[in-house]
């Protein structure tokens, strides 16, 4: 694993809760136990396992966000994604969550987006961390490892109207805090695509570049629908048809591929027939990313080494396919140039036989 942990790396798909710690989790629900808030074994017996369907999935998130409820679980959860992404080299990092609202304990979404950002400052005091472009501009001393981190917000699909307006609003506010996009996920048996599009198109009409979970249910209407909005960037993609795969080609739309989370949640049937076979004979812009690093026990070393091994690529080509993810991510060319060159001087160091 040594030279795919060397390597530098991009990771645009990663969702806050579905990234933390399996110890964090349990030390969570441990804590909370003692409380009586919640039952420990509940828990154990879910985070331990290690296959579940998509549905299984959706009620572990619901249970990971009866630990991760207030504001320094949510600063701490978030400073240790960031270290462990800032440990395997990935050098950019497009983090992604659900702004939520919980007024028992005084959290607005707004509060909630805050403590992710206090997050990212405290990973500061073990990391060189970028996570604004106020921050580029003062060009922190590379001291140690060296990260740039930006935030989507993320609308769940049991949300209204109104609700994912708030998201859009609140990325709009804070701009200048490192939220630089929006991701529209949750449940895909849940909700309409209509309900989403007026928040969505005005998140474009705004400039905020929107990444849209698409195709991880067979659902030809919303499939076409999302393609024809112009994404900046599709997740998934897995239960297309012919006439989808067409329109996705022509359009140039982005994939990010999470190999292990589409194996695990049984979309997609074996590694040997995934999509990303077919995408990356076709030279279609596509990243590898780990979905939910904890959820799924993988981290984005480990998707690469995965698909290096299942689609016969050697390291130079995976070393390529890592550079290219430069040209999808949302910060600007400002950031690029940094990243490019970050690669370039890994290309010197690195031995690809
Ligand atoms: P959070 O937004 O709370 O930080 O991260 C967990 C949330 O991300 C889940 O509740 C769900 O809405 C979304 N999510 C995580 N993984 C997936 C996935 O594989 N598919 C979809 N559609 N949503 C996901």
């Amino acid at each position: 694993m040594e030279w795919w942990i060397n390597m530098p790396k991009v990771e645009l798909h990663a969702h806050l809760n579905g990234s933390i710690r399996n110890s964090t989790l349990l030390e969570l629900a441990q804590e909370l136990d003692k409380k009586g808030t919640v039952v420990f074994s509940d828990f154990e017996h879910v985070i331990r396992k290690n296959d579940r369907s998509l549905r299984e999935v959706f009620k572990l998130f619901d249970l990971i966000h009866m630990v991760t409820t207030d504001h320094q679980t949510i600063a701490r959860i978030t400073k240790e994604v960031v270290e462990d992404f800032a440990a395997e080299n990935v050098v950019y990092l497009e983090l992604r969550t659900t702004p939520k609202g919980n007024d028992s304990i005084g959290m607005s979404k707004r509060s909630y987006v805050e403590a992710v950002v206090e997050g990212f400052r405290s990973a500061s005091s073990s990391l060189d961390i970028n996570f604004s472009l106020n921050d580029l501009e003062k060009c922190p001393a590379r001291t140690g490892k060296m990260i740039y981190v930006r935030l989507l917000l993320s609308i769940d699909r049991r949300e209204s109207t109104a609700a994912a307006m708030e998201t859009i609003n609140l990325a709009l506010e804070m701009k200048d805090m490192g939220v630089i996009g929006i991701d529209l996920s949750g449940n895909p048996n849940v909700g309409e695509w209509a309900t989403f599009l007026p928040a969505l198109k005005f998140a474009k009409e705004q400039g905020l570049p929107v990444t849209l979970h698409c195709g991880e249910v067979p659902n030809s209407v919303e499939i076409q629908e999302m393609l024809d909005f112009l994404p900046g960037r599709i997740g998934h993609a897995c239960c297309f048809e012919d006439e989808e795969w067409r329109k996705l080609k022509s359009s140039k739309i982005p994939v990010e591929i999470c190999l292990t989370s589409n194996i695990r949640t049984e979309t997609i049937s074996s590694m040997d027939v995934h999509h990303f076979g077919n995408l990356y004979k076709a030279n279609h812009p596509i990243v590898l990313c780990t979905d939910d690093s904890g959820v799924f026990s993988t981290n984005l070393s480990n998707e690469y080494a995965l698909a290096s091994s299942t689609f016969g690529l050697g390291k130079a080509e995976m070393f390529q396919l890592a550079r290219k993810a430069v040209d999808y991510i949302y910060a600007g060319n400002a950031v690029q140039k940094e990243l490019i060159k970050v690669f370039e001087s890994a290309a010197e160091t690195l031995e690809y036989n």
